[in-house]
């Protein structure tokens, strides 16, 4: 047995969704490998090697992989993954966009957004948004497997001394040449922490009414140094951009601290947050589902309350 970790690098740098998928990978119990491929690889590759537990760093860089294209990652992974029966990758945008692919190139099925490692072959995902938790026992030669980053604790970046090796997959020597090209990106640019790894996370709902209510919203996270988020309806209705959106078809936090305003607690809504350590709801419907998951809840119209924690804070 032995596992290779994808690394999630964005502008050169290691993301920490990759410590997240380290830890699952410890929990398979099979030396630890990471693959780090970028424009320019040498920062991600550095600390990949410096976390504790990895074996060997493979570095491939070059044009191809600045853009974490699918086509390309994927070749590359599939090129060295004679080597190995588990790969692993944080369930981020870009492994969704390239494991999938992967696992068909093996001819094997994926295995989703694991929770826990039950065994080597055994693990925990949620189904039906979140409302059940199935274990798979998976009898594929090479488990292809995304984890949900928010289920596992970071390893240590540091501790490590891994051996960073240099890895050429066929797009490199071919220029990327695939079905798809890098166009263009547009990047939002905050100063405040980003959603999936903040501490505190302060949503609104539709209950906002509008996207200039969201300043309610943005003052009370700002004071407590938090990220925003939303709820799909909040989006829908245009009040603020959908990368905030938290849920089963957004992103899942597990902060602190979840405050919900003016959500009701859908689902859906549920499947991105329920598993935040302390979650308070306000809400002027006392028969809100929110109410049902929350820590705390407040019963009271936000507009009178927002500003009144504001001060509070
Ligand atoms: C396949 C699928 C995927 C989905 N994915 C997601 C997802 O990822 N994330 C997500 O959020 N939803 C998702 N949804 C949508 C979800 O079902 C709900 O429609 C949505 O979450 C509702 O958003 P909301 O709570 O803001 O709005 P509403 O349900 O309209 O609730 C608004 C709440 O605000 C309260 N309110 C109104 N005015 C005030 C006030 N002045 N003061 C205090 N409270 C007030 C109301 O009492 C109400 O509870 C998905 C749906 C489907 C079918």
């Amino acid at each position: 047995m032995r596992t290779l970790v994808i690394a999630d690098i964005e502008g050169g740098a290691l993301k920490p969704a990759t410590l997240a998928a380290l830890a699952a990978a410890a929990a398979i119990g099979a030396p630890v490998d990471v693959l780090a491929a970028a424009g320019s690889v040498a920062d991600a590759a550095r600390a990949a090697a410096s976390v504790a537990g990895v074996d060997t760093v493979l570095a491939a860089e070059g044009p191809a992989y600045e853009h974490a294209l699918a086509e390309p990652l994927a070749a590359l992974i599939v090129g060295v993954a004679g080597a190995y029966t588990h790969i692993v990758a944080p369930a981020t945008a870009s492994a969704r966009n390239v494991l999938p692919r992967v696992a068909a190139l093996l001819d094997v099925a994926q295995i989703s957004d694991i929770l826990s490692v039950e065994g080597p072959d055994t693990f925990t995902r949620p189904i039906y948004a979140g409302n059940a938790i199935a274990t798979v026992r998976s009898a594929d030669p090479v488990k292809v497997i995304t984890v949900r980053t928010t289920a596992f604790e970071a390893v240590p970046a540091t501790g490590g001394t891994a051996t960073v090796r240099a890895a050429e997959g066929p797009a490199a020597t071919t220029g990327g040449a695939g079905r798809s090209r890098f166009v263009s990106a547009q990047l939002a640019r905050s100063d405040r922490p980003e959603l999936t790894a903040a501490r505190v996370v302060v949503s609104g709902g539709r209950g906002l009414g509008s996207g200039e209510n969201f300043a309610l919203v943005e003052r009370v996270a700002d004071r407590l140094g938090g990220a925003v988020g939303a709820s799909r309806a909040a989006v829908d209705a245009g009040f603020v951009p959908n990368d905030l959106q938290v849920g089963q078809t957004g992103k899942i936090v597990a902060p602190d601290l979840y405050v919900a305003v003016g959500i009701s607690g859908a689902i859906q809504h549920l499947a991105g947050m329920k598993d935040s350590k302390v979650i308070v709801a306000i809400n002027k419907d006392e028969d809100a589902p929110i109410f049902q998951v929350a820590d705390y809840g407040l019963v009271a119209d936000l507009f009178t309350a927002l500003p009144e924690l504001d001060r509070a804070l």
